[in-house]
């Protein structure tokens, strides 16, 4: 067994620790790190994979950094998976069994799909989107297969959905929920999405749950709402959970995520973790892209004895499915009854802001997509009603003269 030290170590390449990475450089930071990375390409952005499965997409192409970056930034980036953690004597050992000690360890494992168990098949035969092989997997059936049965009215069934149909395949899509993405908008955008992907021929069943399908010769067959339906392929998008087995493994206070403090740190002094593994104060897992890459630069500062405390900013999700453009940023869940709501509608635009003791809480939007950048600002910056009013306005402001000079 060959047995290296590394002053620093990252497990999961992705998002998160290349910002941890970025922010130590950035910094003056040079030590060596570790990067290993458990899957079978340069780290990548893992949010374009299932929104391009239209055209496909190389291997490489969403590449975060180019593969010369690492050497540049003294990263020896390796592809292995990390199996265990000794926090008593700081090493790692991998799956090809090379052993490496650390001095601090960053622990950026990311999520897990969640795989539902459904009797009549097996776990294999069910495809998820977690990562890019995952896609190509679903890629690479849907040159041959026509009918694909997707499971989860979340962001990533409905996103999958939009780019099957627009591949011209058959969708049907099985939701426990009533109305597509209805824990992140108002009932009147979700039904509006709902209308827009049976315009464009998804079969939506709401309000099922998915536990028996039949596969005979080849095909698979469900019965649901007391009509039988047939498929060729299954894709999960049931959602994610915090990747903690490496957590457990050393033993660190692990609850649904890892759990860390405001400066990343977990129940180790000498092991951080954050992104989507990482649990923070009142159990908030965050499962964003920017979140990631926040608390991955958290981190970095962390060790780099500059701390700074994490504040959980707005999440914000932006997605673009069925020929609309879907935004919903908040800071925490609405309250009815709590939160003042105003709802305004120009054209094809439908928004939704709710304020919070006069300053914005939250901004759910259908189509006013060349000012999302201005929503995210008003979020962040927390601004009171009048300012969205004029900085915002519905429908925007216009000037135009008949004349021309
Ligand atoms: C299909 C899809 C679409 C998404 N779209 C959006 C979006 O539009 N907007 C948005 O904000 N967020 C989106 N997200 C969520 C976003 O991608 C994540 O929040 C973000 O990638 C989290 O980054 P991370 O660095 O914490 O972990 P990840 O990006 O999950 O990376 C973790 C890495 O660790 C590796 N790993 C795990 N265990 C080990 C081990 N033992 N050894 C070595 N490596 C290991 C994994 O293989 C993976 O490569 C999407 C997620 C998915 C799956």
């Amino acid at each position: 067994m060959s047995y290296n030290n590394y002053p620093i170590i990252a497990v999961g390449a992705s998002i998160t620790s290349i910002s941890f990475i970025r922010t130590l450089r950035s910094h003056g930071d040079k030590r060596k790190v570790l990067l290993i990375n458990g899957e079978d390409r340069l780290p990548y952005k893992r949010t374009k994979i299932n929104k391009n499965m239209v055209r496909g997409f190389d291997k490489d192409e969403f590449k975060i950094a180019d593969e010369k970056w690492y050497s540049e930034n003294n990263v020896d980036l390796i592809y292995d998976r990390v199996i265990d953690v000794d926090q008593e004597v700081k090493k790692i050992r991998t799956r090809n069994n090379v052993e490496y000690s650390y001095d601090k360890l960053l622990i950026s494992t990311g999520a897990v799909s969640v795989i539902p168990q459904i009797s009549g098949v097996e776990k294999k035969e069910i495809h998820g989107v977690q990562n890019a092989h995952d896609v190509e997997r679903v890629l690479e059936k849907s040159g041959t297969k026509d009918r694909f049965l997707i499971i989860g009215g979340g962001v990533e069934g409905i996103e999958t959905a939009d780019q099957l149909i627009r591949k011209g395949k058959k969708v049907i899509l099985a939701s426990r929920m009533k109305l597509p993405l209805q824990k992140l908008f108002p009932p009147k955008i979700s039904a509006t999405l709902k209308d827009a992907m049976l315009q464009k021929g998804v079969e939506f069943l709401s309000g099922v749950s998915v536990s028996s399908i039949q596969h005979i010769d080849g095909a698979y067959k469900v019965n649901l709402q007391g009509q039988v339906y047939q498929f060729d392929v299954i894709v999960a998008c049931t959602g994610a959970v915090p990747n903690i087995d490496l957590g457990k493994k050393a033993g660190l206070e692990v609850e649904h995520g890892i759990v860390v403090d405001e400066y990343m740190q977990t129940s180790n002094k000498d092991i951080l973790a954050a992104g989507d593994v990482a649990q923070h104060a009142r159990g908030v897992v965050t499962g964003l892209w920017h979140a990631a890459e926040h608390q991955g630069a958290l981190a970095a500062y962390n060790i780099l004895k500059k701390p700074q405390a994490h504040t959980l900013p707005p999440y914000r999700l932006k997605t673009e499915v069925f020929g609309l453009y879907l935004f919903s940023g908040a800071y925490e869940d609405v309250v009815p009854g709590v939160d003042t709501e105003v709802e305004e509608h120009h054209g094809a635009i439908t928004r939704f802001l709710y304020y919070m003791d006069e300053s914005l809480k939250a901004a759910v939007f259908v189509n006013d997509q060349e000012r999302a950048k201005t929503y995210q600002k008003a979020l962040m910056e927390r601004w009171n009603k009048d300012k969205v009013e004029q900085e915002l306005p519905l429908p925007p402001a216009m000037s135009f003269s008949l004349f021309s000079s």
